[in-house]
């Protein structure tokens, strides 16, 4: 952490060194790795509760590290949002992503694909660019992308990032609003920003059948997306009862362990395959 000294000046303590030291080498490890291909993505099944239909999968990256096995994103994606290198790690799970959604469709499986995207991805025009040659080199129908972003993305009024947001819109991508309910308790920017999905966050799911105040909760936002013509997506369900209040509730989407995990892409379109057969 940081400390501020008694005449304001910042003290570069030796913790703060090893850190500085320890980010520096994640930071390269992540570039090198991406050069190695060292990173796959998973991709977790979403089901629609109106058909019982896998209608998307989000793609979940985790990193194939060659000393410590198979690393999952909450071990490094945060030290890549604070490095920077998410940037140059955002662009591969992008085209990684438009990949693997031909591979589902030459499986004859027709979903869209949510990729996650941090706040830092969207810092400039550049940024735009970049995205839109990826997508146009890979052939993608950009209504098949969704991107899921958290709320702080919205709450930010930087011009760059509204202009990325609106012109991503416009191309086709659909946009949803990840950990809903965790972040900022303001929900203005849904007007300034239209987005097509609210997902849920699990631990508003997690205690849906013991906690009175979060099945309240939990209702009332599914009763405001419906409202707003805003499709809710619950993360985190695991169990039947759960299934049961949130169809009750009338939530369109779910994800969760109750349905599948995050597999292998070799998986996921087994998965899917026999979702559809059944
Ligand atoms: P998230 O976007 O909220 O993703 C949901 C997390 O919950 C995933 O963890 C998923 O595996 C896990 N999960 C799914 N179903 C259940 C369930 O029923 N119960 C429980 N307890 N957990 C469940 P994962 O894969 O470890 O990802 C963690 C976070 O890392 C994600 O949270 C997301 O914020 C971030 N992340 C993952 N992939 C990427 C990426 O490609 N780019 C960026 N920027 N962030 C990513
Ligand atoms: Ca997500
Ligand atoms: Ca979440
Ligand atoms: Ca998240």
């Amino acid at each position: 952490a940081k400390r501020a000294g008694r005449n304001g000046y910042f003290f570069f303590n030796e913790g703060m060194q090893d850190e500085a030291e320890h980010f520096l080498d994640v930071h390269n490890n992540i570039l090198k790795g991406i050069q190695e291909n060292q990173f796959v993505l998973h991709y977790q099944p979403i089901m629609s509760l109106n058909n019982g239909r896998i209608v998307k999968c989000e793609a979940l990256i985790r990193w194939k590290h060659p000393d410590k096995g198979l690393m999952q994103p909450d071990e490094f994606i945060p030290i890549a949002e604070r490095t920077g290198a998410i940037r140059e790690l955002g662009n591969w799970v992008l085209k990684q992503a438009c990949k693997d959604h031909r591979k589902f469709m030459e499986n004859d499986i027709d979903i869209q694909i949510a990729i996650n995207r941090s706040v830092n991805e969207f810092y400039s025009a550049r940024a735009y660019e970049k995205w839109k040659a990826i997508i146009r080199e890979n052939g993608i129908d950009c209504r098949k992308l969704v991107f899921e972003i958290t709320e702080s993305l919205f709450m930010d009024k930087h011009v760059n990032r509204i202009n990325v947001v609106s012109a991503l819109r416009k191309m086709g991508i659909e946009f949803a609003v990840d950990d809903f309910g965790t972040g900022y308790s303001a929900i203005n920017y849904l007007r300034s920003y239209p987005v097509n999905y609210l997902k849920i966050d699990k631990s508003f799911i997690q205690d849906l059948l013991h906690d009175e105040q979060d099945r309240t909760l939990v209702e009332v936002i599914v009763k405001m997306g419906t409202a707003l013509n805003i499709g809710v997506i619950a993360e985190g369900v695991e169990n039947d009862g759960q299934v049961d209040v949130l169809r009750s509730f009338g939530c369109e989407y779910i994800q969760g362990y109750w349905l599948a995990p995050a597999l292998p892409i070799e998986q996921a379109i087994a998965f899917c395959q026999d979702a559809q057969d059944s």
